[in-house]
């Protein structure tokens, strides 16, 4: 236990100082002064909260909850609020930086930022999960805001939690605040096209690499590793291209047929965490099926899994990473350098806070767009930020993951030096 604890620990740390790192690099590509990196280091703001919660029992729990912001020099920020029992602080730190980047790649008027909650759902009643929803906004009430900072789904929280989050916001401002959270249900003024957006813009990533690669996606195969939300909605929309899914994963296995699998079928059954693999007597591991033959690989679980041990033995000419770091800074170099075009997280999963800015401009102009206007202006946005991310690398022959960096950091850089605050 104590191992595992440990294990966590320094994976985040590994996150957090590596984004440091890279960080570090764009804005030294950029000509920034030492100064500027001292300010987008880490987070201008963390809270720490605790939240007491009476469970089913009777008895009262207190949670431990954060809420980071990176930096608001561009707008409020923005991010989501992940329920896991491995969450922790330095977590939440690297990944409201690299909310930070998603929005500057994107070009959205935000800053970063980040919340997690350490428990575990999947063990949780409703009325245990709508409690410690409302107690989390309660705790954090005093930062965020439609104009401040601005959650959103992220691992294990979705709709229902964002509609209890909103009620309990509005009901300690007196009024009804849509803007203060997105990711809602349709009813309560979400955006269409939200609930698929991040598998949408992973699905456009795809499409733009492959084209750069000169492979087309019908007949191309596919591996995707994690079949949560955005693993789940890629699968079909990678089927409906015409590409073949030959594996995909759960926490618990994996699943690989050259001849591809049925899609429909594992969708089907599918449980609401994305755990499917049960179901099969054979299996592979999941780091077996990064290792299988195929041509575009999809990593969308959890962090670092293309590491220095296996990046040699990747057989995909493309990987677009839809999870957030799941190749390691030293894996990055070496596929970079065996040929493979890699997609980094901050631009293949911007799909997502791109849309929970569509719902939040909706929202302010109380005048909401059909699924089509939202997937159009999706489109556009993601073609143009891969290109941009492309070109950058072209530019300073650095990799995909760096140029996006390069490509992310530079608005905000140039947002806190207007302001005079560096
Ligand atoms: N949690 C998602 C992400 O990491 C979405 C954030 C948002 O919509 O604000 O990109």
């Amino acid at each position: 236990m104590e191992q595992k604890q440990q294990k966590i620990k320094n994976d985040s740390l590994g996150l957090f100082s590596s984004t440091q790192t890279i960080i570090n690099e764009a804005l030294n590509y950029l000509g920034y002064p030492e100064e500027v990196y001292e300010l987008l280091k880490e987070p201008i703001r963390m809270l720490t909260v605790r939240i007491p919660v009476r469970m089913d029992d009777g008895k009262i729990k207190v949670f431990t909850g954060y809420r980071a912001q990176h930096n608001d020099a561009v707008g409020p920020t923005k991010g989501g609020v992940r329920f896991h029992p491995e969450v922790n602080e330095t977590e939440v730190k690297a990944l409201a930086m690299w909310m930070s980047l998603k929005c500057g790649i994107v070009d959205l008027p935000y800053g970063g930022g980040k919340g997690g909650i350490i428990c575990d759902p999947r063990e949780m009643s409703f009325r245990e999960l709508e409690g410690l929803s409302r107690g989390y906004v309660r705790a954090i009430s005093q930062i965020v805001g439609p104009t401040k900072d601005i959650p959103a789904p992220d691992v294990f929280t979705n709709s229902q939690i964002m509609a209890w989050m909103m009620d309990e916001y509005s009901s300690l401002r007196e009024f009804d605040s849509p803007g203060f959270i997105t990711g809602k249900p349709i009813v309560l003024g979400g955006s269409h096209g939200r609930e698929t957006a991040t598998a949408r813009g992973v699905t456009i990533c795809v499409e733009e690499a492959a084209r750069k690669k000169g492979i087309g996606l019908k007949g191309a195969r596919i591996i995707i590793q994690g079949f949560g939300n955005a693993g789940s909605y890629l699968s079909k929309f990678m089927h409906d291209a015409g590409a073949k899914v030959v594996g995909i994963s759960d926490a618990h296995g994996a699943l690989y047929d050259q001849n591809g699998l049925d899609i429909d079928y594992l969708l089907d059954r599918r449980d609401s965490y994305g755990t499917v693999t049960n179901l099969f007597s054979t299996t592979i591991s999941n780091k077996e099926l990064l290792e299988q033959e195929c041509d575009i690989l999809i990593p969308a679980a959890v962090a670092n899994q293309i590491t220095i041990e296996n990046a040699k033995d990747i057989k995909a000419s493309i990987i677009v990473e839809a999870a957030n770091g799941p190749t390691t800074l030293e894996a990055t170099k070496i596929v970079t350098k065996r040929g493979i075009l890699l997609v980094p997280d901050v631009l293949a999963s911007s799909g997502g806070v791109t849309v929970s800015y569509f719902e939040w401009v909706q929202n302010n102009q109380g005048y909401y767009w059909t699924e089509e206007e939202v997937l159009r202006k999706l489109r556009i946005i993601l073609v143009d930020s891969f290109e941009k991310v492309y070109e950058a690398s072209n530019k300073h022959q650095v990799d995909m993951r760096l140029a996006a960096y390069i490509v992310g950091i530079r608005k905000m850089a140039e947002a806190s030096r207007f302001r005079g605050w560096v």
